[in-house]
């Protein structure tokens, strides 16, 4: 494979006659697919029907203390589901609160109760002249709209494959007492689908920020999410780290079942220091009654435990494995050695990210687009929508059938190809 960037002008013009005419057939192909949506494929959803079942009728519907769950009660989460949600998150039960199906609301939520009501006593960000948040990049879009829709500014920190910069973050959030928080997404992140290192969450544990009010939004989104059974990376619990570098409030853990039962109809939960949940119980109570009981009894019920979380997971491996393989094996077959793009191979999670040459991103996506191929729009993967590089897609293989995800990967190589043509040509 001859690298493009070492082809000659003629060559890069025969190439790009060749280009075009591929890129027309595909057009006149009239397709109409989607790779931009990190959701599960209708498949992975019947693996949870069994979850309508169990509070059919004659079901007990008492949860173990007793309380009926159909009724008012029980603000912070049954027992049984702060178990299961303390197994998945790796903290002991009483470090838990159970919310409602999303977990990216109580994150918006603890934006929002930290500017108004401020974080353990500390005053109300409102009421600041400037607050800011770190944000490793690329991440994932969501994230970077609260900070954004809270006028909060972020700074970027590039990611690695052991996580953030840690040494920026060190010195930024030692130094300036407006950095408020950091965004991350700890194991197989979105999109690169990195695992922070044993090293990386020391040194998270370990930070003195200037800010007392500083707190880590470690978003444990993909925690049992594997790829391989044999072959899974491994995240050092944060909570208990914190803890001994006498550091126990900096960190906010969040999880949900999202992508583990139903997506919007999951359980969210928050684990974090007892301090800290005072603060959470404080502004839930105002919030709310209580959360869905039925659905944290028709999760336990269904998964039982850890061990019946991580069965049903490999179920879900196994039907996204071969298609993370089949985008990984075009990418490899098509734009290996050819200097345009690299990619990253993740162990488990949703996505794959893929970095072309420097100002293609958009020009890809766009003509992706063209050809009846959506994509995640090139920059959202970064704060306000703005890759100073241009140059981060992220993949999501989850959705689309095989089939259409072979024909997808195919449109996208083309694409690939030639906006890097295009650029080279200038
Ligand atoms: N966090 C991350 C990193 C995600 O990728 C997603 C969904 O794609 C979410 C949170 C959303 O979680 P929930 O459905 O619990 O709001």
């Amino acid at each position: 494979m001859e690298k493009y960037s070492e082809m000659s002008r003629e060559q890069l013009l025969a190439l790009k006659k060749e280009l075009d005419q591929q890129y027309a057939d595909i057009k006149a192909q009239g397709l109409a697919l989607d790779m931009s949506r990190g959701k599960p494929g209708t498949d992975q959803l019947d693996l949870s029907m069994g979850m309508m079942q169990v509070l059919a009728d004659g079901a007990e519907l008492k949860c173990e203390t007793g309380v009926d769950c159909r009724n008012y009660g029980v603000i912070d989460g049954i027992p049984e589901a702060k178990r299961l949600l303390g197994e998945i998150s790796e903290v002991d039960p009483e470090h838990i609160i159970i919310y409602g199906n999303s977990s990216l609301n109580v994150m918006f939520d603890s934006i929002a109760r930290s500017m108004t009501h401020g974080v353990m006593g500390n005053t109300p960000w409102s009421k600041l002249d400037k607050v800011k948040f770190l944000c490793p990049v690329p991440g994932y879009d969501r994230h970077f709209k609260i900070t954004e829709f809270f006028g909060i500014e972020m700074i970027n920190v590039p990611m690695t494959p052991e996580g953030p910069d840690m040494d920026m973050v060190e010195k930024l959030v030692s130094e300036d007492p407006a950095i408020k928080g950091i965004w991350c997404v700890p194991k197989y992140s979105n999109p690169q689908g990195y695992t922070y290192s044993a090293r990386t969450v020391q040194r998270f544990a370990n930070l003195k920020p200037a800010a007392p009010d500083f707190r880590i939004y470690w978003d444990n989104a993909y925690s049992v999410h594997h790829l391989y059974d044999e072959d899974q990376d491994f995240l050092l619990e944060i909570l208990t780290e914190c803890a001994k570098a006498g550091n126990p409030d900096i960190v906010y853990k969040f999880t949900s079942t999202s992508k583990i039962s139903f997506p919007g109809s999951g359980i969210a939960a928050v684990a974090a220091s007892k301090a800290n949940l005072e603060d959470f119980r404080k502004y839930m109570q105002i919030q709310t009654i209580g959360h869905d009981k039925l659905n944290q009894l028709r999760h336990v019920r269904f998964f039982k435990n850890l061990e019946g979380v991580h069965e049903h997971m490999r179920k879900h491996a196994n039907i996204i494995r071969p298609k993370f393989e089949l985008v990984l094996d075009i990418l490899n077959k098509e734009l290996g050695g050819l200097g345009i793009g690299q990619w990253t191979t993740p162990k488990g999670g949703y996505f794959i990210s893929f970095d072309s040459m420097k100002g293609c991103a958009k020009n890809i996506v766009a003509k992706a687009k063209e050809a009846g191929v959506v994509m995640t729009g090139a920059g959202a993967t970064y704060p306000y929508g703005k890759d100073p590089e241009d140059s981060n897609i992220r993949i999501a293989p989850t959705f689309p059938s095989m089939e259409e995800l072979e024909k997808a990967a195919y449109v996208f190589v083309v694409c690939v190809k030639l906006a890097s043509v295009e650029k080279l040509l200038g």
